[in-house]
């Protein structure tokens, strides 16, 4: 598709890995996690497999028994973190405003739990350039469930057809593709190119910027 026959009046996007650089943070939560109750490190790649999904999902993929206390050690060591560790991207802020400048709407659609929703936006003062944030407190479902989507989308009076979510992980682009919008993988994330553009996502951003020229 031409970047510039598709202006989107809808913007949705997921927040970590995305919108803020949690990456590190997310890192060593699991590192830490990993090793006070399975008492050794399982690999990066097993530990952020499933990152983009709500906590207790990935923990219970993790180590089913012992996934409550996966969940709570890395919460626990997450919010201690969390100020030192997460960091903008380059780049995102000036995204963020010049769509809405143009009068796009836009929204965060996240697995995460409101709580620390809040947490990342006090470090990261993002928050006024969304019309609505969708939360893990949200929906029953959520990604790669269409449902969180959904919600967006009501919430912005917005139909599929003129939205087009924006995610770093393979649950975005499953998630955007079941509710029937426009996809967009970006590569400042937290999955590998390959993973993403298997799934054939629409788009694939190397930089915010060039998420621009979708509505020049
Ligand atoms: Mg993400």
């Amino acid at each position: 598709m031409n970047l510039a026959d598709k202006c989107f009046r809808a913007f949705l996007f997921d927040l970590d890995g995305t919108i803020v650089d949690t990456i590190d943070l997310i890192r060593e939560s699991f590192r830490h996690a990993s090793r006070e109750v399975l008492g050794r490190q399982l690999p990066d790649e097993i530990l952020m497999a499933n990152v983009g999904q709500p906590l207790m999902t990935q923990m219970e993929q993790l180590g089913a028994e012992k996934a409550k206390q996966l969940y709570e050690t890395y919460r626990r060591f997450n919010h201690s973190h969390h100020d030192e560790l997460i960091r903008p991207y380059p780049g995102v802020g000036d995204l963020l405003g010049a769509l809405s400048q143009r009068g796009a709407r836009l929204a965060v659609v996240t697995s995460k739990s409101r709580d620390t929703v809040n947490m990342a936006f006090r470090s990261i003062p993002v928050e006024d350039y969304f019309d609505t944030v969708v939360s893990a407190d949200d929906t029953d479902f959520h990604k790669p469930h269409p449902q969180p989507l959904m919600l967006a989308m009501r919430r912005l009076a917005a139909a599929p057809g003129e939205t087009i979510y924006i995610g770093d992980s393979p649950f975005d682009i499953k998630a955007g593709q079941a509710a029937g919008v426009r996809t967009a993988a970006v590569g400042w994330g937290i999955f590998p190119p390959q993973r993403l553009k298997e799934l054939e996502p629409d788009f694939y951003f190397e930089k915010p910027d060039e998420i621009l020229k979708l509505c020049p």
